[in-house]
């Protein structure tokens, strides 16, 4: 028999605290922190993305607070177990069928996640009936169905999941015949995916577009819910056949940007507006009121007439590694992946493409050896340019590949992608640099690179 944690997501010192008063989640409890603070409400279950020093509770206003517990802090318990009650299911019926059809698909990560009143467990909330009754807003949007793909943290992705995602997105295009998917996705590795499908599903004939939250649907600021409906407004109504992501704009509620899955970032640990477009423009902005949108890039691709049309290519080389120069850098890092049998390299380089000279010999062995070396640059702005610097040059002589401008994470998902296609070295080279989805911008103008107001 399934046994329940009474207390899911308490640990340590605040979980024997809570144990020794006999609190399980749904207990009434009262928090005393000397001398002035009194909280009092439901124990409530804690995600594991929440600060492990904290107990939640729901206060009777309905808001859920996370309150830090210290030495001084005192927890008494006034009701056992009051039975929480789950929100009445939804009246609301999807009968618009003039709607736009769009497909959910979950991944996990905080989007994805709601914590359950009955039984205090935090688990994906994606069915559609459980969607319109969070956010009754889509059901104006569009006609909604949707799958739980994997319940992961994205730092957990590999390669083998983009294959998995990429085949449920084109059984959806092709199968289900829907207008656009929208993807689930933590945010933290939400770009390597955004590249991968990008890669993987060429020639679209709808939007997909990746979404993710920076705060988790129980607190009061969450961003999830308008994350979503910009998402499911981009992926039922944009003209672009291109995988993308979509997020807050600002750091408040109004806007929605809507990025070049390829040319993407998360530039911010924590902030809403956490994603910014990197050496292109982004493709639109949303505004979720008016459920419009504004294109903000002439230069998007269209989505094709038909799923005829679909190019998928859903296969990843999972022998590839993404490494960092840096000052103090030890050639034996390469040496070690050409040893172990590595097919692809992508160096995250300095400034316009560069390594310590002293890697060189290692850097010349591993391409000697059949493995495929891309330079890119970690200023994440710009281009490399190998022909600059002596440095650059000699990477260059030895058959190193220049990454142009793309950003380190999608050079390295698109190695993967083509050593799963070839591993001959001229044609990998011809691959590299050719322009797939943009991942490459040739033109770049100033008002691409971000600049404080002053
Ligand atoms: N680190 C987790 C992830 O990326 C949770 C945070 C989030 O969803 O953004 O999946």
């Amino acid at each position: 028999m399934e046994v329940r944690d009474p207390l899911p997501g308490y640990q340590g010192k605040i979980r024997e605290l809570l144990e020794k008063q006999g609190a399980r989640i749904g207990s009434r409890i009262r928090i005393v922190k000397k001398p002035e603070v009194y909280i009092e409400g439901l124990l409530m279950p804690k995600h594991s993305f929440s600060s492990p020093s904290t107990i939640v509770v729901k206060l009777d206003n309905g808001y859920n607070i996370g309150v830090a517990v210290d030495s001084n802090t005192r927890v008494e318990i006034i009701e056992e177990k009051v039975r929480v009650r789950a929100p009445e299911k939804p009246i609301v019926k999807q009968t618009r069928k003039e709607l736009p059809r769009i497909k959910i698909i979950s991944t996990g990560g905080t989007i994805a996640s709601k914590v359950e009143y009955e039984t205090g467990a935090v688990r994906p909330a994606l069915t559609p009936e459980e969607l319109i009754e969070l956010i009754p807003e889509l059901a104006d949007i569009a006609v909604i169905s949707a799958d739980v793909l994997f319940s992961i943290l994205s730092e957990n992705m590999t390669p083998n999941h983009w294959e998995t995602i990429a085949r449920r997105v084109s059984e959806a295009i092709i199968s289900e015949n829907v207008d656009g998917v929208v993807i689930a996705h933590g945010t933290d590795t939400m770009s390597y995916t955004a590249a991968a499908l990008a890669f993987a599903l060429q020639r679209l004939p709808v939007p997909i577009i990746l979404v993710g939250a920076q705060r988790s649907s129980d607190r009061p600021s969450t961003d999830s819910a308008l994350n979503l409906i910009g998402a499911s407004i981009a992926a039922s109504r944009l003209p672009i056949g291109e995988v993308m992501v979509c997020m807050h704009a600002t750091p408040d509620d109004s806007t929605l940007l809507v990025h070049r899955g390829v040319k993407v970032r998360k530039i911010h640990s924590s902030r809403r507006d956490a994603f910014q477009s990197i050496n292109d423009r982004p493709l639109a902005l949303i505004d979720p009121l008016a459920k419009k949108y504004k294109i903000l890039n002439p230069r998007y691709i269209p989505r094709t007439s038909s799923a005829e049309e679909l190019i998928v290519k859903a296969k990843f080389d999972d022998k590839v590694a993404l490494v960092k120069a840096y000052p103090g850098f030890q050639r034996e890092i390469i040496d070690f992946l050409v040893d172990r049998g590595f097919h692809g390299i992508v160096i995250e380089g300095t400034g316009l493409g560069h390594i310590a000279t002293h890697t060189l010999s290692s850097i010349a062995r591993a391409i000697e050896n059949g493995v495929a070396v891309v330079m890119t640059t970690q200023t994440l702005f710009g281009r490399v340019n190998m022909n600059v610097y002596t440095t650059g040059r000699e990477l260059l002589k030895v058959g190193v590949i220049p990454g142009e401008d793309m950003l380190p994470e999608v050079a390295y998902v698109k190695l993967s992608w083509v050593l799963a296609q070839t591993r001959v070295p001229t044609e990998v080279r011809k691959m590299i640099l050719t322009n797939y989805v943009n991942e490459i911008n040739p033109i770049h103008t100033a008002e691409l690179y971000p600049k404080w107001s002053w």
